[in-house]
């Protein structure tokens, strides 16, 4: 069967958050048209294979689209987010981007989109479930938005072995859980582990019928700190500031750490265990408050092999029995992408351009192939914002992050557009500050006194870590 043909400005790869506010961006900001191709068959990337409970662990009011909102602009009343901005839960953000894509790109008229295919390379795309085949010209760029290479427990394969007669399963499976296991093992201590344990806890499981299997544990974000609403600006914008003069006062970076978790930034569930990882996770006091409940924390490294019997550990084996139940939460949600130049010849490759914000950062990309003629440009104004795995890759992260904001301020269109872009969160907030509001400037003043001293820190750190 002869391939059909299409001829398109942009081929974006992935119809997940990346590419669609990739996407949304090029259509809200110029004339050209777009073909997105995804193996999924609907918009949303990884969310169409989340876990029934999961949600944002960031405000809403900056996922998505930039032209579409998410948050439903409240504060929530219940549960462990209680006094917080809403957080959408998977169902809601799967809705969320089929709307996008059924009323907003697809009546556009420049959008083609390619559900349930895969990408070949070469502008080459193959049908999964028939033999039919594609083949597109993007006359501007091809927009991968797969490098990050995003990995969910549902759809990944463990690094460890396990035997027959071993029960185990993803998190997504757990309200499927029927029969009471001898105990509840959770297998990695990063956001769904956070989740499953969370999950168990307000589905009647005791504490202690849960072990946790954390071979690091994580410095976490508190998440009331990182609300972009005018009723919390002291709680997020005095965080800034608290963490710029934690840094720029800090003697090491173990120092710099410990400060800013004095400041109430940064949280750790057990305050006797120095952390070695960083996700970017978000947490709230209640919820931090609901994990430190669980005692039986094993950290004996990685997890080589489970038989029925005994966990064979990095660090040693333990025993265990076929009525456990294993729940693997070991997928690394940040990849292990490469790190490269985002604007490459005729390929734009989609990565982080503020720290742990892939959806902003994709539509600020966009915007920048849209405004700036240069590649060389393009680049000098989107450096990659590494994703972190360290705790020590905080330090090159938050360096990299602070350099891309100075050379944004410089620039007064990129002011504008990130002070209008609702994915941007934090300028807004800041942007309307009266006279009057001297206890705001006050913060703002000790966020610009601290900012040069705390890069000059950064930097030695990251010389020491060379
Ligand atoms: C539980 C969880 C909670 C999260 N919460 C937040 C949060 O609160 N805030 C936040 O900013 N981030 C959060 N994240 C991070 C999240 O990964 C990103 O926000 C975002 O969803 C990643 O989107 P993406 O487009 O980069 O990747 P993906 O969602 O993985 O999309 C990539 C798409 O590319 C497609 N694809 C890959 N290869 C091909 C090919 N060859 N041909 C065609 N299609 C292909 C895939 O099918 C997929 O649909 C969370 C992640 C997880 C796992």
């Amino acid at each position: 069967m002869a391939a059909e043909k299409f001829e398109v400005d942009y081929l974006i790869v992935g119809a997940g958050a990346m590419g669609m506010a990739f996407a949304d961006i090029i259509l809200s900001e110029s004339d050209k048209t777009v073909l997105i191709v995804d193996m999924h068959h609907k918009p949303g990337g990884h969310w169409n294979d989340a876990y029934p409970y999961v949600t944002l662990h960031q405000p809403s009011a900056y996922y998505g689209v930039s032209s579409k909102e998410l948050s439903k602009g409240t504060i929530d009343s219940t549960g462990l987010n209680k006094g917080l901005q809403d957080l959408a839960t998977g169902p809601e953000i799967m809705a969320y981007f089929d709307e996008v894509m059924r009323y907003q790109f697809l009546p556009s008229g420049r959008v083609t989109y390619l559900p349930m295919c895969k990408y070949e390379g070469d502008g080459k795309i193959s049908a999964l479930t028939s033999d039919k085949t594609y083949e597109v010209v993007a006359r501007e760029k091809i927009v991968d938005s797969t490098w990050l290479k995003t990995t969910v427990p549902s759809t990944h394969t463990p690094n460890f072995e396990v035997a027959d007669g071993v029960k185990m399963m993803p998190l997504n499976d757990l309200p499927k859980v029927m029969e009471q296991p001898s105990r509840y093992v959770i297998v990695g201590g990063g956001k769904t582990g956070i989740d499953a344990v969370v999950w168990l806890l307000e589905n009647h499981v005791d504490p202690d019928q849960i072990h946790w299997v954390r071979p690091r544990d994580a410095w976490l974000m508190r998440r009331e700190t990182t609300q972009p609403d005018p009723r919390f600006f002291e709680a997020t914008m005095g965080a800034q500031a608290a963490q710029m003069e934690a840094i720029a006062s800090s003697t090491s970076i173990d120092d710099m750490f410990d400060r800013i978790e004095k400041a109430g930034i940064f949280v750790r569930i057990d305050e006797s265990v120095r952390p070695t990882m960083f996700h970017g996770a978000t947490i709230s006091d209640p919820e931090l408050a609901e994990l430190r409940k669980i005692k039986n924390v094993i950290r004996k490294g990685r997890i080589q092999r489970i038989e029925p019997d005994q966990i064979i550990m990095d660090e040693g084996t333990l025993p265990s029995d076929p009525d456990t139940l294993f729940v693997d939460c070991s997928a690394c949600a940040v990849g292990n992408a490469e790190e490269t130049t985002i604007f490459a010849g005729d390929t734009i490759r989609l990565q982080t351009v503020r720290t742990v914000q892939p959806v902003f950062s994709a539509a600020f990309i966009a915007h920048i192939e849209l405004t700036r003629d240069t590649e060389e440009e393009k680049n000098r104004l989107c450096q990659v914002v590494p994703l972190p795995n360290h705790a020590t890759d905080w330090v090159r992260m938050q360096n990299a992050f602070m350099m891309n904001q100075f050379n944004w301020s410089q620039e007064k269109d990129l002011r504008k557009w990130l002070r209008e872009n609702r994915l941007d969160g934090y300028s807004e907030l800041v942007s309307g500050i009266q006279e009057h509001e001297t206890e705001k400037l006050a913060i703002m003043n000790r966020l610009r006194e601290n900012s040069v001293p705390s890069v000059m820190k950064l930097q030695g750190y990251m010389a020491e870590l060379a």
